[in-house]
């Protein structure tokens, strides 16, 4: 394999544990989004890449070369921060150029690559500017160009679109998309945002103190979560999780969660304290007594609250049973196209069908089925 291969990567600052034992293949031409809540070591696993720190433990593959212990300038990896880093006093082209002429490159060479990123990134008309002349969006570019002018065989970017207004950072998205697939380079993105990840991934490996939860495609990450911690961390809002219990009755096995008996649901009855998933897109709202069609399961509560995303509506469903893991009443969230046809302060059934219900060890946290 021609990528990047990180190998048990582990950092411990003092009693902390930044990184823990993470294994990861990036292949060539890979999107790969670290992603994961603040604190979770996403910064520090690419900074151990990028040779800006040192690990504890582990090793850093690059097409087969260990580079474990190599100087960052050595590594044929260019960084981009998120602050951008630019030179204050440097114009445009000189930022861009500044690795090359650091490398003692050639002039005519130089000014040769600095044309075709300029052009490249649509900043052909800025290069005699400085940073300071510069909206956010083309600071960002320039970064962008002078990591590219190097042509290194990996990218890092640690939150590049962190500093850019909403609409600038959905635009930076397509752009960067767009350039991932122009350049067939690997890329290796940190963010803490699921919608960065989601949208432009190949793979997504998802942190958690430390620790590789998974590593897959949006779609495997987001439809099959192999745990609790990925389960609630994606979505808006993330999936709902209700303690639940597996029974064997007339032979068959039962889930029970909020007191209602959910029918046969694939799985299993070891462990028999489970924690149950389900996306709000997928609980629907039926009237109250309407029978409940083949397979499926329903929940009832109260309507305690109701956002409207535009297009969109979130429900919040209060179950009247108190949560043992917090002792308030567990809640769920409901999304669908608005309107849902709630009304707050009044009961509600909801159903959901057996293909969108994911079981997990209550103990384990790991998915079951
Ligand atoms: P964020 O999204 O907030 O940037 P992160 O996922 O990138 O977070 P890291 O910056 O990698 O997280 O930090 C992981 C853990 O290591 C945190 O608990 C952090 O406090 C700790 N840590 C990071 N750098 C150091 C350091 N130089 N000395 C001591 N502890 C550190």
């Amino acid at each position: 394999m021609a990528g990047i291969r990180i190998e048990g990567l582990t950092k411990q600052f003092g009693v902390t544990r930044a990184v823990d034992e993470v294994s990861l293949d990036i292949a060539d031409g890979d999107f790969l989004v670290l992603l994961g809540p603040s604190g979770c070591g996403k910064t520090t696993l690419l900074r151990m890449i990028a040779g800006l720190i040192q690990p504890s433990g582990g090793r850093v593959m690059l097409a087969d070369r260990d580079i474990t212990y190599l100087p960052p300038r050595d590594r044929d990896v260019a960084m981009v921060f998120q602050s951008y880093a630019l030179y204050p006093h440097l114009s445009v082209e000189r930022n861009i150029g500044f690795p090359l002429r650091a490398a003692r490159r050639p002039k005519a060479e130089i000014a040769r690559r600095v044309r075709e990123v300029a052009t490249q990134l649509e900043l052909d008309g800025l290069l005699a500017r400085r940073p300071r002349e510069l909206s956010g969006g083309q600071r960002q570019r320039v970064a962008l160009g002078r990591a590219l002018v190097r042509d290194p065989r990996a990218f890092l970017m640690d939150e590049p679109l962190s500093n850019l207004d909403a609409k600038l950072r959905t635009a930076t998205r397509t752009e960067l998309t767009a350039l991932h697939r122009r350049l067939g380079s690997t890329f290796i993105y940190v963010t803490h945002d699921q919608i960065e990840a989601m949208t432009m991934a190949t793979r997504v490996a998802l942190l958690d103190r430390g620790r590789l939860e998974q590593v897959g495609t949006p779609t495997e990450v987001y439809d099959t979560p192999a745990s609790v911690f990925v389960a609630g961390f994606l979505g808006s809002p993330p999936m709902n999780l209700l303690p639940a219990r597996a029974s064997t009755r007339d032979g068959r096995i039962v889930v029970t969660a909020d007191g209602a008996d959910l029918p046969l649901w694939p799985g299993t009855t070891d462990p028999v304290e489970l924690t149950l998933g389900l996306r709000p897109e997928h609980l629907r709202v039926v009237p109250a007594g309407a029978p409940a069609g083949p397979g499926e399961a329903r929940l009832t509560g109260t309507v305690t609250g109701l956002e409207n995303l535009g297009s969109e509506e979130v429900g919040w469903v209060s179950l009247g049973t108190a949560d043992p893991g917090t002792g308030r009443p567990a809640a769920v969230a409901v999304r669908g196209p608005r309107p849902l046809g709630l009304a707050i302060g009044t009961p509600v059934t909801l159903t959901t069908t057996p293909e969108h219900v994911h079981l997990f060890g209550r103990e384990s946290g790991r998915r079951l089925a």
